[in-house]
């Protein structure tokens, strides 16, 4: 069931401006084209994927594809989607916004992608989306996830995990994407952690979670003292927790007994964890690049 905030009363924008354009990257700036040239200015018309896919010269059928979950065949500025069957709805959504993706920024490149769930999965670095897979992904979830209408939400309470899954209702997205997405619009210093079989896979950080210079190491083992290593050894479900930076953080500059929020989900079927961190309070230490010399 979707569910749309009954007392909204945010108005989107239904274009940004020239100047804004400009300061999106490629992905991004393909998506927003998309939504103006064909005139999306509610967010429900974009559970109507297929249709948007077919106006922008792309149809989609399923058939079972060896060893992809989704394939795009591209003739001129033309393509047929073709998905394997077998992926639950969020994922096809996904992967409809992707091999998009796809004919919007590659099919001058490309008459053919053929898209595995790792590529999929592959979300590049905070910062670059350097190969073909990493922009189509970025363009999915700025389709799915339009600045315009998902980026004015972000802020409207404290961030948690299940504010994260109303979003993801109300888009029709996976936790995980919509997630992933929050953290560029949301304004508290918050990050993302995926982790599988007990080992951090990647993260993601807002904009403020990154200038306190706060930074997660990447396939390092849970820390017992963490929220995630519970949820993970017992799928235990404990809502949200203020525990030692140290549990998470890398060295940095922090100061001594600093807390930061922590709220971690099982996502069993992967064997895997989806942690929300919050950096609450003021945790920098004032003395700590006296101390480093
Ligand atoms: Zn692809």
């Amino acid at each position: 069931m979707l569910i749309w905030w009954k007392n909204s009363n945010i108005s989107y924008p239904n274009r940004i401006s020239l100047e804004g354009i400009l300061r999106l990257g490629r992905s991004e700036q393909a998506a927003e084209r998309v939504l103006d040239e064909l005139n999306i200015v509610d967010p429900k018309d974009l559970r109507l994927l297929e249709e948007i896919a077919y106006e922008r010269g792309a149809l989609v059928r399923e058939k079972f594809i060896e060893g992809a979950e989704a394939r795009i065949t591209i003739v001129g500025s033309r393509g047929i989607i073709t998905l394997s069957p077998e992926i639950s709805n969020h994922r096809r959504r996904f992967s409809i916004a992707h091999e998009l993706g796809h004919l919007e920024m590659h099919s001058n490149v490309s008459s053919q992608s053929l898209c595995t769930k790792s590529d999929m999965d592959d979300w590049g670095t905070e910062q670059v989306n350097s190969n073909r897979e990493q922009e189509a992904n970025a363009f999915a979830a700025a389709l799915l996830l339009p600045r315009r209408f998902f980026g004015p939400l972000c802020n409207h309470t404290d961030p948690s995990l299940k504010f994260v899954q109303a979003l993801s209702l109300r888009f029709d997205t996976s936790l995980t994407a919509t997630a992933l997405r929050y953290t560029q619009f949301c304004d508290e210093a918050i990050a993302v952690v995926f982790s599988q079989n007990g080992s951090v896979k990647w993260f993601r950080r807002s904009k403020e979670f990154e200038e306190l210079g706060a930074f997660i190491q990447v396939r390092s083992r849970l820390d017992p003292d963490s929220v995630a290593y519970l949820v993970y050894r017992g799928g235990v479900t404990i809502e949200r927790k203020r525990i030692d930076v140290t549990a998470w953080l890398a060295p940095g500059n922090y100061r001594e007994n600093a807390k930061i929020v922590e709220q971690s989900w099982s996502m069993s079927a992967y064997n895997a964890v989806l942690t929300l961190l919050w950096i609450e309070d003021d945790i920098s230490d004032d003395n700590y690049f006296w101390s480093i010399k």
